[in-house]
């Protein structure tokens, strides 16, 4: 039976950057996931570009329970600190929007980036091999891992194993199973950043839209709220506004878009009214809106497309309201089948957020998506798996 210093399970984002870091630092480090390839998830992400930081990350754009649990890991090991490992290996960048970092050119050189700084520090990385069972030996503190080419021992085990999201790319709830079996509490998980799917009245009337995409500010009923735009496609709506509204929104809840988020709608329809009364309001719309969309959500909401001088004030204002404030009711969401993130997961309150280590089982850490910390849209995900992996490391 071999035996190492430490385990990692799960060579995705968390899972190399702690591997490497642990190795830096002397750590004998064997990096296992049952993929045939390291980091898949950071190949897809940002369309093959991977959105791997952001210049704006703050613990405020994190999702917890406990929304101060991310914040030692991210000052700690920063945006910058990415950026700095970014750029020494001459990877181009660019910013997109909103502080949303890319590569120029290939995702699949953050990847070669993460491989290279485990095998330089001596990092060993074993794919294809699928965890069966973890044991613990209290008196020897040892983890025995089974596996099908064998028993592996460690004395630290870390669980990087991610989330729900996307199974055909090897997600599973591995995770979560071993912290429930050493007795850890696991917080509901559901998909996060995820298009919404519409009741079938809504759908089949917005469908011909299926592929426009217009600027919107999205509010939940908690009150937060994203201006970007939203997508409609041929299940429901998408687009960055409504993948950072799931995230905050539960089954059951309406969802308020705004679909004029830069004007007053009822300023701009009494000026209109006073300057171009005879055009039709459908025509008057989309000089703001796309035609179609202009057009579907008039038909939707009953409005009939009249000059506008023969809108009371009274309508025109029950227009407004409408167009500042267009309410849903999701019928639900794609599920973790398209979403980016699980949101859940391992309770915070068990891992000390200074190590990830479990406060009740020694030489048990938990690192990345697996626990309840989910980012924004836009890096901010990843940008927690270097923290987190970075700052387990450093107690490896
Ligand atoms: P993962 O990267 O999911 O890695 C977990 C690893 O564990 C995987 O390699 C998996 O094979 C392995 N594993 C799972 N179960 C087992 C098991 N039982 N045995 C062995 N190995 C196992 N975030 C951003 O910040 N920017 C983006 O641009 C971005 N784009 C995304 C695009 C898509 C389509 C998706 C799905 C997500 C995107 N995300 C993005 C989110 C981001 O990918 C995740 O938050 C991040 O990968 C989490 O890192 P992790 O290491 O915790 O988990």
């Amino acid at each position: 039976m071999t035996h190492w210093d430490c385990i990692i399970i799960g060579a995705g984002a968390a899972g190399l950057m702690c591997a490497a870091e642990a190795a830096k630092r002397g750590v004998n480090v064997l990096l296992l996931d049952h993929a045939k390839q390291a980091g898949k998830k950071i190949l897809i992400s940002g369309g093959g570009r991977c959105n791997f930081t952001n210049y704006n990350i703050e613990p405020s754009a994190y999702l917890s329970q406990n929304p101060h649990f991310c914040k030692s890991a991210l000052s700690r090991y920063t945006q910058w600190d990415f950026i700095g490992l970014v750029s020494d290996y001459g990877i181009a960048y660019h910013e997109k929007t909103l502080g949303q970092l890319f590569c120029d050119d290939s995702a699949k050189e953050i990847v070669s980036m993460l491989m290279s700084e485990c095998t330089k520090a001596g990092a060993k990385v074993q794919l294809r091999t699928a965890v069966q069972e973890v044991t613990y030996d209290a008196e020897s503190s040892t983890y025995t891992v089974l596996t099908p080419n064998g028993k592996l021992e460690c004395n630290k085990l870390v669980i990087a194993s991610g989330g729900l999201s996307m199974p055909k790319l090897g997600a599973t709830g591995f995770g979560y199973e071993i912290a429930q079996q050493f007795g850890l509490d696991v917080l509901p998980t559901r998909a996060g950043l995820v298009p919404f799917t519409l009741q079938p009245d809504e759908k089949s009337h917005f469908e011909p839209l299926s592929g426009v995409s217009v600027n919107a500010r999205i509010t939940t009923q908690d009150g937060t709220s994203f201006n970007e735009n939203i997508l409609f496609t041929h299940r429901g709506l998408s687009g960055p506004a409504v993948l950072q509204g799931s995230s905050y929104w539960a089954p059951g809840e309406d969802v308020s878009i705004d679909i004029l988020p830069n004007e007053s709608a009822i300023d701009f329809l009494l000026k209109a009214k006073t300057e171009q009364g005879d055009k039709s309001i459908k025509t008057v719309l989309a000089t703001v809106l796309a035609k179609r969309v202009a057009e579907l959500w008039l038909e939707y909401e009953k409005i009939e497309a009249k000059p506008l001088k023969q809108f009371s004030e009274n309508q025109l204002e029950a227009i407004a309201q409408r167009l500042n404030a267009w309410t849903i009711k999701p019928s639900g969401t794609e599920g973790y089948r398209t979403a980016e993130v699980t949101l859940g997961g391992v309770n915070t309150n068990e891992l000390s957020s200074k190590t990830m280590e479990a406060k009740k089982q020694p030489g048990l850490y938990f690192i990345g998506e697996v626990m309840d910390v989910t980012g924004w849209l836009g890096g901010y995900n990843f940008q927690w798996a270097w923290s987190s992996g970075w700052a387990c490391a450093q107690a490896l």
